[in-house]
């Protein structure tokens, strides 16, 4: 589990991007956190990240505080909007880098590249580079890269916002897939009502730094807790 308790972000230059946030994501579970841009999404995930250090409050990876833990004890894997992946490399190296790095032989690293690519839909052009492959290959290959160590914690900041509506519609059932058949905890950021309703388990709403709201999209869509999520969702009234 991840737990944000009471965590505050004030930017040097005054802005207070984030706002006494409390937010537990639970192992296993796909939550999404949805808002409209500069209401401070990214600004928490790369605090949970250990990119950013929280003005106040704290952010708890497993009951221990992620300040106490390295980047590689975190477990963190992430993909952002501009994925790079190495131009050079087949797909399957470059999805398989990681565990190259960490030692893995290459036969069980074959399998378990073949199969992370499989569930991908991009099992078919292991043998081919970056420059090679469509926009939605390459995103996909970049987020394969990512999972395929099994990160205990999996960030996504807006990782579709680039491709068009068809290929973001595909690749949403792929993500959520994917995750929840490796049982990842995921932390996915959009500012994308209907991404965020087909996607999450939950979802958590920001507006100007606070979150509104926190749950399943039934509940949310059906019950919002406040005036501004009902209009951001469109709610029924
Ligand atoms: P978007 O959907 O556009 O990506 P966001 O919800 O991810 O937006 P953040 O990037 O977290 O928003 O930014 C939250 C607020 O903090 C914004 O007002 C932004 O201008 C400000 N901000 C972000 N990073 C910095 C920084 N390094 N220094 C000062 N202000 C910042
Ligand atoms: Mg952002």
């Amino acid at each position: 589990t991840v737990a944000l308790k009471d965590v505050s972000k004030v930017f040097p230059n005054g802005t207070l991007a984030v706002d006494n946030v409390n937010l537990d994501v639970n192992d296993g579970e796909f939550m999404v956190l949805l808002g409209p841009s500069g209401c401070g999404k990214s600004t928490v995930l790369r605090m949970v990240a250990g990119l950013e250090d929280p003005t106040s409050g704290a952010v708890m990876i497993d009951g221990e505080y992620a300040n106490d833990l390295t980047p590689r004890d975190r477990g963190i894997a992430m993909v952002f909007q501009d994925f790079a992946l190495y131009p050079h490399m087949t797909v399957e190296n470059n999805i398989g880098f990681p565990l190259k790095l960490a030692g893995m032989e290459s036969t069980p690293r074959e399998e378990r590249v073949a199969n992370v690519a499989g569930a991908l839909g991009i099992g078919d052009v292991l043998g081919r580079r970056p420059s090679q492959l469509s926009g939605g290959q390459r995103q996909r290959v970049a987020m394969g890269r990512a999972i395929v160590r099994r990160p205990r914690l999996f960030l996504m900041d807006e990782p579709l916002s680039n491709l068009d509506s068809g290929l973001r519609a595909e690749l949403r059932a792929e993500i959520s897939g994917l995750t929840r058949e490796l049982g990842v905890t995921t932390l996915y950021v959009t500012h994308d009502q209907a991404e965020a309703l087909t996607m999450a388990d939950r979802v958590a709403i920001m507006r100007k730094g606070v979150l509104q709201d926190v749950g399943t999209p039934t509940q949310v869509y059906g019950r919002p807790a406040t005036l501004y999520v009902a209009a951001f969702l469109g709610s029924p009234k």
